[in-house]
């Protein structure tokens, strides 16, 4: 099939990726120029496991391509992807500009049939108005050229994204036109050939599922911390409490880990915008989705907190080694990484940092700018020394399992502050070491 994604961030790049492995003719088109030059000379723009060789051997079988020329963008693809960011506005709602823009262009320039596939995060009704935008251009020029708008969400992890479009748990495809439900059904059959994991559905539908299930994960996460503040002031261990929860099925063991908060370009911004979407477009207060955004709010000061309960509020001439800086593991992304809020109490506080985090520090320092008490280390060890405290901030899984030795040579004192619970607290105690973890 000939595809178009228009985008190639995280989503598009991945998309495009994946949908040439599996033989289709791919072009991906993107406004950025610098991001389109890397691309086109052999580079990746994003840190993504296994994406860059699957772009090289693709552009190499001459089935993935690059541009920023829209209109042959528009032309290639009778399939014609949308995925553009959809960043909170100033009032938390999602910024529709990027998407209605990629919708008017295929509007403006399309000569045939074209399947226009929304993968963007959008608030319930895009669909309609991604309809109407192109209805608008075709109207403006006196064409008549037939289309399909499909809501098809996508569900991919950064950190594991090329994995999950591969093997994709669903695939949600909201539409109502018969010819574009069975074209999308032959475009993902070769991502689901044991069973049938395609889930057909009304646009509305479609689009509410991405954001309720991004709203379910990151409610499982805030609770998580809620418990794990309740379990650290209660003398209770949240780990044994996470373990017990976890083996009821109806529960589960995933998603429940406390921690330093969540981030991303996801969760935040997508509770948000469906707090924002149900009050403005059906007036509803959700009250469980509010506390879900405080309480997170709340979690990205807690080792900013818990350092100065220990070393005193005032943190001048005090330095700290802090081990990850984005959001997750596997990923470069710092999109409202807790290390930011972090860095930004201890720098408050008068401290110094050397950080170090395996993919994302050049990422870091392009957001943090040009910060003279921040300094980047090339090793965790290195960044370790003269440090009054560790900060463990990202569960990278090269910091599992540490030389607890080395690690007490040469911190200036042996205190751990743990964000992500990575140790045995008997284990690390036993070491000689002040561990401070959440909730236990
Ligand atoms: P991103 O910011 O990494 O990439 C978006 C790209 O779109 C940028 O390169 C930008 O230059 C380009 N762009 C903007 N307007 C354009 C236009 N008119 N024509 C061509 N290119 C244009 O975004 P992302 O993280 O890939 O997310 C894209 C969408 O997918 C968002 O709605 C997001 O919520 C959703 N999503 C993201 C993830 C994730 O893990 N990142 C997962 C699922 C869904």
């Amino acid at each position: 099939m000939k595809i178009t994604v228009i985008g190639t961030g995280y989503v598009g790049l991945v998309s495009g990726a994946c949908l040439a492995e599996v033989g289709n003719d791919v072009l991906c088109l993107d406004l950025d120029q610098e991001k389109i030059r890397v691309l086109e000379t052999g580079g990746i723009p994003i840190y993504e496991p296994g994406l860059q060789d699957m772009v090289q051997r693709n552009v190499a079988a001459g089935r993935l391509h690059f541009t920023t020329d829209v209109a042959r963008a528009v032309q290639h693809g009778t399939l014609q992807f949308i995925a553009v960011g959809t960043p909170p506005d100033e009032d938390g709602s999602a910024d529709m500009q990027y998407v209605l823009a990629a919708a008017r262009n295929i509007g403006r320039l399309m000569t045939d049939y074209k399947v226009v596939v929304n993968k963007s995060t959008v608030p319930v009704g895009t669909a309609d108005k991604v309809h109407a935008a192109i209805a608008d251009e075709l109207r403006q020029r006196g064409a008549q050229t037939p289309y399909a708008v499909v809501s098809n969400p996508e569900f991919l992890k950064e950190g594991a994204a090329v994995e999950d479009f591969m093997r994709p748990d669903r695939i949600i495809v909201g539409a109502s036109d018969e010819r574009a439900i069975l074209l999308m059904r032959a475009l993902y059959a070769p991502f689901q050939r044991n069973r049938d994991r395609l889930v057909v559905t009304d646009a509305r539908s479609a689009e509410l599922t991405k954001y309720a299930a991004n709203a379910m994960l990151a409610t499982r996460i805030s609770f998580m911390n809620e418990l794990a503040n309740l379990a650290e002031k209660l003398g209770a261990d949240i780990e044994m409490v996470r373990q017990g929860m976890g083996s009821d099925p109806r529960i589960g063991y995933h998603f429940l880990y406390p921690g330093c908060g969540y981030g991303g370009s996801c969760f935040p911004k997508d509770v948000k915008a469906l707090i924002k979407t149900a009050a403005a477009d059906a007036g509803l207060n959700l009250k469980v989705l509010t506390a879900v955004e405080d309480a997170n709010a709340a979690q990205k000061h807690v080792l900013g907190h818990k350092i100065k309960q220990r070393l005193g509020e005032d943190l001048s001439g005090r330095h700290f080694a802090v081990w990850g800086l984005a959001f997750k593991p596997n990923t470069d992304d710092m999109r409202e990484a807790p290390s930011l809020e972090l860095l930004a109490d201890l720098l408050a506080a008068g401290a110094t940092v050397t950080a170090y985090d395996p993919v994302a520090m050049s990422e870091a320092q392009r957001v943090l700018g040009d910060e003279p008490r921040i300094r980047y280390a090339q090793t965790p060890n290195e960044a370790l020394e003269g440090a009054d405290a560790l900060v463990i901030v990202t569960e990278w899984k090269e910091f599992r399992s540490p030389d607890f030795e080395l690690l007490k040579a040469r911190l200036k004192q042996p205190l751990i502050v743990d964000g992500r619970n990575l140790y045995d607290p008997a284990w690390v105690r036993s070491q000689g070491f002040d561990y401070l973890a959440i909730g236990r």
